[in-house]
C-alpha cells in the first residue's frame, strides 16, 4: 500500500538543537533527571506532548492577521462561537484559555466535597482539578484498556457495568457528573466507540446524572471511530464528531491538541442556568465571556483550527505516520500499547526492562535513556507519576502499567524525524540491562510528574 502524504507542504522553518552525548548528560543533571525541567533549546526531538506544539497553516495566520482585539464582542469572537457552535451544537459557548481553566469553572458548578466525578480516565489536570475541589476522581475504563498487547478497537471505552453499579449504588447521589475522555489520553490514546457514549447517555438518563465529554482529541476520535466502527464508516469525521457531542450534555475542550493552535479551549453547553453560573465565574477568573482570556487573533487561528482538524485526508496522514512509527519500534523489538492510537504512542517500558522495579521508575528510566542517547524527550505514565507514595518518596503502591508517552506534535515532524526516534529506540533495545533506575529526591504534593526531582541509582 502506498502511504498516504500529509496534504500540505512545508513553509517555514525552525532549526533544532543537536546537543553532544556529553552536553546532554549535563543538561539531564542539571534538570533534576526530570525532562519537565529540561530547555527546549536542548531537545532534538520534543516528544513531551501533542499540547500548543501543532504547526500553524497559511490559513491560520493569514486570519490571525487580522484579529479582532476588542474587549467585548470582538469580530473575532463571533467567527469562533459560530465554528465551534456548528461543530458541536451547543446552545452555550464559553472560551477559555485552554482546557484546564473550563475544567475549573465547570467543576466548580457541578462538583464539591463528597461529590464524585467519573470518567473513562481523567486525565492528569482534570483528575487533580476535581480533587481540589475536595470531590473525587474516580475512573472506571473498560477491562481491555489495561490489556495492553490486545487490539480490540475501543479501549477507550468506560466500564458500563462499573458505571451502572456505582450509579444505581449507595454512591451514586453523589455522582456529580459522568465525563468521557475522547480518546483516552491517560489510558494509551484509546478512542472510545459511539456505542459507548450512546450507552452513558443512556444510563445518566436513567439516573438523572449529567454527561460531559472532555473533548481534547474530538477529530483524532471521530476518526477511529469512522475506521473501526462500523455503522459510521460513511460519516465524515466532522459528522461523527458533531454526532459524539450532541450525545453529550455539554464538553470541556482543550483546543491546544485538535485547535491545531497554541492556545485555546471552550465550554459548551446545554443548560442556560449552568451557563450563567459558569460565565460569572469566567468573567471574575478568565475574561469576558467573548475573550476569555484569549487573543483575538488566537480565536481566528481557532476558528481556522477547528476546521481544518477534521479534513479525512489530515487525519488519514497522521494516524498512518504514528502507526508507521509504532511498527518500526516494535519491529526494533519494544512493544507499545495496541492498536496504536493518532496523538501517541505509549511504550512498554515495564516489559522492556524487567530487571527494573517499579520504585526504580523503568518508564521514567526509559524516559531518560531517550534523551541522554538521542536528545528525545518525552513523559512518564508509570509509578512515578501514577504511584503513591509515603512522605520519604518512597513508593507505597505501584501503577498499574510502567509506560513512556511518545506524544506527536500536529503537522510538526517528519518521516525521518520518526526514523530517528526508532533507531534510538532500537539501539537502546539491544541491550537495555544497561539502564538503571532512578529515585526521588524531592517531590510537590500534587501533580508529582511536572516538578519532581530525581537521581539516577548507582
Ligand atoms: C490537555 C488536556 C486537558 C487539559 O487541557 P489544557 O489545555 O492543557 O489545560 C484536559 N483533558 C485532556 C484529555 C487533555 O488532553
Amino acid at each position: 500500500m502506498p502511504i498516504t502524504p500529509p496534504p500540505y507542504r512545508i513553509k517555514v522553518v525552525e532549526p533544532i538543537p543537536f546537543l553532544s552525548a556529553g552536553e546532554r548528560r549535563g543538561a539531564l543533571a542539571e534538570a533534576g533527571y526530570n525532562p519537565f525541567n529540561l530547555r527546549a533549546d536542548q531537545i532534538t526531538i520534543d516528544l513531551l506532548s501533542d499540547s500548543g506544539t501543532g504547526a500553524t497553516s497559511a490559513a491560520q495566520e493569514a486570519a490571525a492577521a487580522v484579529g479582532d482585539e476588542s474587549y467585548a464582542g470582538a469580530r473575532s469572537w463571533f467567527r469562533f462561537h459560530d465554528e465551534i457552535a456548528e461543530l458541536t451544537g451547543y446552545p452555550h459557548i464559553l472560551p477559555v484559555h485552554q482546557g484546564r481553566a473550563g475544567e475549573r469553572i465547570l467543576f466548580s458548578a457541578l462538583l464539591g466535597r463528597g461529590k464524585i466525578c467519573v470518567s473513562n480516565t481523567h486525565f492528569d489536570t482534570t483528575h487533580a482539578n476535581v480533587e481540589l475541589l475536595g470531590a473525587e476522581a474516580r475512573d472506571l475504563p473498560c477491562p481491555e484498556a489495561l490489556d495492553f498487547d490486545s487490539d480490540e478497537p475501543f479501549k477507550g471505552n468506560i466500564d458500563l457495568v462499573a458505571l451502572e453499579e456505582l450509579l444505581g449504588g449507595p454512591d451514586g447521589g453523589r455522582v456529580g457528573l459522568v465525563l468521557m475522555t475522547i480518546t483516552n489520553n491517560g489510558l494509551g490514546a484509546q478512542p472510545v466507540s459511539m456505542a459507548n457514549l450512546q450507552a452513558v447517555r443512556a444510563l445518566c438518563d436513567r439516573y438523572g446524572v449529567r454527561f460531559f465529554l472532555d473533548a481534547a482529541r474530538f477529530a483524532e476520535n471521530a476518526w477511529l471511530v469512522r475506521e473501526r466502527e462500523e455503522a459510521y464508516r460513511n460519516l465524515t469525521p466532522r459528522q461523527i464528531a458533531h454526532r459524539a457531542f450532541q450525545l453529550a450534555d455539554g464538553c470541556v475542550v482543550s483546543l491546544k491538541k485538535d485547535g491545531l493552535s497554541s492556545i485555546g479551549g471552550f465550554l459548551g453547553l446545554r443548560d442556560v442556568n449552568l451557563f450563567a453560573v459558569c460565565e460569572a465565574n469566567l468573567i471574575a477568573t478568565e475574561g469576558f465571556s467573548t475573550y476569555g482570556g484569549l487573543a483575538g487573533h488566537d480565536l481566528e487561528r481557532l476558528a481556522v483550527g477547528v476546521r481544518e482538524v477534521t479534513d479525512p485526508a489530515y487525519l488519514q496522514a497522521r494516524a498512518e505516520a504514528t502507526a508507521r512509527l509504532a511498527r518500526r519500534i516494535n519491529e526494533a523489538g519494544v512493544d507499545t500499547v495496541q492498536p496504536a492510537g493518532v496523538h501517541a504512542l505509549y511504550l512498554n517500558a515495564g516489559r522492556l526492562l524487567p530487571h527494573l522495579s517499579p520504585a526504580e521508575f523503568p518508564g521514567h528510566s526509559l524516559g531518560c535513556q531517550l534523551f541522554l542517547d538521542g536528545g528525545i524527550r518525552c513523559a512518564e505514565l508509570g509509578s512515578l507519576y501514577l504511584g503513591t507514595m509515603d512522605e520519604q518518596h518512597r513508593l507505597l503502591t505501584p501503577a498499574p502499567f510502567e509506560l513512556v508517552r511518545l506524544a506527536i506534535p500536529r503537522r510538526v515532524y517528519s518521516e525521518e524525524h520518526f526514523e530517528y526516534v526508532a533507531d534510538v529506540l532500537a539501539d537502546i533495545a539491544k541491550s537495555p540491562e544497561r539502564i538503571r533506575g532512578y529515585r526521588i529526591e524531592s517531590a510537590p504534593p500534587v501533580l508529582r510528574h511536572f516538578k519532581v526531582r530525581l537521581a539516577p541509582l548507582s
